[in-house]
């Protein structure tokens, strides 16, 4: 048995986890003994509960309830807990997934310990050093032997970075295996309805990077952009409890309440924001992941941010990288609601099958499984395809 410890923390974290649990469970139980760790980083019960449950992803056998704090307090707690579950388990490999401080504590406490750490999204950068994420990613590369790429962006990062080939593995966007399993779940949602919302008549709207609301400059751009918007077309705005938080400390509550054409509500599950995202007119976001869902759906997502990590869903899909100008943002605004909203297509390996090829590397490369080494060289060409792909399409580039 390869012994792994999957870890979990957050919302996006859920999304990208879940096909990788439920692959193992199903098809390769036999190889892998799985525990599933969640650190608690979230633990509102719309921000996590409601993923497992719509997931269909085994309740965590560990939960580490670390709870908020500062990033500091989150990482050294996380990293000081974890170490008892890797000493209780010995497990053969960490997995990780994404760029939140779960992400990170996790697999620097692996690494310090000598296990080895496979992480899922690896090479994305946005190359902006303020945005806590980007730290995030970086280190977590760093200390991990697996590097298993969303993107070809992302695998050119890593070999500028002088990251060896054998260990990058162009593997396709897990994100969409959940996307692509859940969409027809997603059609039967009932949320239009609920929010008495037509189809192709609203803008969805998420909003929580710090950039753009931890400042009261910032929270009061996306509050006068909102009253552009909404002047256009009906806006509805599910608020993470961040956002939520930022705007009573900055007194703007009211500000947005104020809004007509605004409807606020609290985060929806997976599958009614699955459902918004495709009938939505537009999308207005900061997240990352809702940047790749959006392409991957073919809906025209504005980024509300000066940069991406995930540049693919610019050159290939759907996703404009518009600013906080409010003037700007409504032109693109006007541009797709008079039919001239970006078109694209979904990248490369974007198709449903990055957990299979994720798999199939874990168990060839994984340490002390000398039994499984016999089938590596197979496995590994045919999951070394995306790699080998990618590197030709990036030398047709340049
Ligand atoms: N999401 C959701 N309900 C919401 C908002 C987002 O289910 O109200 C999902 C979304 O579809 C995506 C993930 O949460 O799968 C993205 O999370 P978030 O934007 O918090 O994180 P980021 O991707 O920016 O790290």
């Amino acid at each position: 048995m390869i012994r792994i410890v999957c870890v979990v923390g957050a919302r996006p974290n859920f999304v990208k986890m879940a096909p990788l649990v439920r692959h193992i469970k199903e098809e390769w139980s036999d190889t892998f003994e799985t525990t599933l760790v969640h650190t608690g980083q979230h633990y509102d019960e719309k921000l996590s509960q409601i993923f497992f449950e719509e997931l269909r992803m085994p309740q965590p056998d560990v939960n580490l309830g670390v709870g908020s704090g500062t990033a500091v307090r989150q990482i050294a707690e996380i990293m000081q807990r974890f170490e008892e579950v890797l000493l209780w388990k010995k497990p053969d490999r960490v997995v990780v997934v994404g760029d939140v401080n779960s992400t990170l504590a996790t697999a620097l406490a692996a690494e310090k310990m000598g296990i080895p750490v496979a992480h899922v999204e690896a090479g994305l950068r946005s190359f902006d050093p303020a945005m806590p994420e980007e730290t995030n990613r970086v280190l977590t590369d760093r200390v991990s032997d697996l590097l298993f790429a969303t993107e070809e962006s992302a695998v050119q990062n890593l070999l500028n970075e002088g990251f060896d080939k054998e260990r990058i593995f162009w593997v396709g966007n897990i994100m969409i295996d959940s996307l692509i399993s859940h969409s027809h779940e997603a059609g039967r949602s009932t949320i239009l309805n609920r929010m008495s919302l037509a189809p192709q008549e609203y803008a969805l709207v998420t909003l929580h990077r710090p950039s753009n609301v931890d400042t009261q400059e910032g929270m009061g751009r996306m509050v006068a952009l909102l009253s552009e918007v909404e002047k256009r077309i009906r806006v509805l705005f599910p608020i993470h409890p961040r956002t939520r938080g930022r705007m009573e400390e900055f007194g703007l509550a009211s500000a947005l309440g104020t809004l007509r054409n605004v409807t606020l509500c609290e985060p929806v599950g997976y599958l009614d924001f699955i459902r918004l995202m495709r009938d939505a007119k537009m999308v207005l976001t900061d997240s990352g992941g809702i940047q790749e869902e959006t392409t991957a759906l073919g809906t025209p997502c504005l980024t509300l941010r000066e940069n991406t990590e995930r540049p693919a869903t610019i050159t290939e899909g759907t996703n404009l990288l518009i600013g906080t100008d409010p003037q700007r943002v409504l032109a693109a605004v006007v541009d797709i609601l008079e039919g001239r909203g970006k078109k694209g297509r979904v990248p490369t390996l974007w198709d449903g099958q990055a957990a299979q090829r994720i798999v199939r590397i874990l168990q060839a490369r994984s340490a002390g499984c000398a039994s499984h080494l016999k089938e590596a060289p197979l496995l590994v060409r045919d999951a070394d395809f995306g790699m080998r792909s990618g590197k030709q399409r990036m030398d047709d580039v340049s």
